[in-house]
């Protein structure tokens, strides 16, 4: 089981890009590196090591951060630089976007950078392709796919397949989703595990994992930060998504993490790799 954290603030996200341009985001309350740090202590306090993504904008900004979550021994990832979606970047722009966050990565930590998560899981077959070219050796931006399924953007993706290779030298982890009626839902994380009562997300954990699968869970900082600004204009979708349940997601994601043996992607990965997957 793997838990991930993708390092962001609460401006960077795609839901709440109707009320933010990108050109104010300078101007913005940075409030990532005291939310970091307040995980960082659940994570000392549970004794879970995990994997984080950093968007190259925040490590630029505050490398002291990404210092900090390297010596505490987590596993340093990227989330790439600007936090544009894969696919409106195009390949040029693309390569660029997570060759500067990789090399920024690599020298605050002083560590390989090998793992890679698109933003808003935007990731798109020919991602993969420069993701390689570039050093990357693994991608976790996809969902497992069954038949018909609308989740998961890499063609040719097994069926059922949680993690699997993508040609030479690299793999898929996906993020969990839930088998349910004939479907799958999204459930490593996000508004599902804010909306849903504990115990309810947590059965569907133990379900995956009774089944021999893979977890990977996500969060975000801004997740477990009720008093981060409203921003105006957005859709009610969209708000509700980004809002619903701030205020109880720390105390969840405490339990989620004393309760279950975590381990970082990377982890998870080498011992898949081990073990003949
Ligand atoms: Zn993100």
């Amino acid at each position: 089981m793997a838990m991930s954290i993708d390092v962001e603030d609460w401006f960077h996200v795609q839901n709440l890009r109707a009320g933010i341009s990108r050109d104010s985001w300078d101007d913005r309350e940075r409030r990532v590196v005291a939310n970091t740090d307040r995980m960082l202590e659940a994570l000392d306090e549970t004794g879970v090591r995990c994997t984080c993504f950093v968007l190259g904008w925040v490590a630029d900004r505050e490398p002291d951060l990404v210092r900090r979550i390297a010596e505490a021994g987590h596993e340093i990832a990227s989330h790439g630089q600007g936090h544009d979606l894969v696919y409106d970047l195009g390949p040029d722009a693309f390569r660029e976007d997570v060759r500067r966050a990789k090399r920024t990565l690599e020298d605050l930590s002083g560590r390989a950078v090998v793992g890679y998560r698109a933003p808003n899981f935007s990731i798109t077959d020919w991602a993969i392709d420069i993701l390689r070219e570039e050093g990357h050796r693994w991608d976790s931006s996809s969902f497992p796919v069954v038949a018909h399924d609308r989740y998961g953007r890499l063609s040719g993706a097994p069926a059922g397949e949680d993690v699997y290779p993508i040609g030479d030298a690299f793999h898929e982890v996906c993020v969990s989703s839930l088998e349910t009626l004939g479907t799958r839902i999204p459930w490593g994380g996000g508004g599902y595990f804010r909306l849903l009562p504990y115990a309810v997300f947590r059965r569907g954990v133990r379900s995956i994992v009774s089944k021999g699968r893979p977890f990977v869970f996500y969060i975000h900082p801004w997740e477990i930060d009720p008093g981060q600004p409203r921003v105006g204009g957005l859709s009610r979708s969209h708000a509700f998504r980004h809002y619903v349940n701030l205020g109880r997601c720390e105390g969840r994601w405490r339990r989620l993490l004393s309760e279950f043996p975590w381990t970082t992607i990377g982890d998870l990965l080498d011992r898949g790799v081990a073990a003949g997957q």
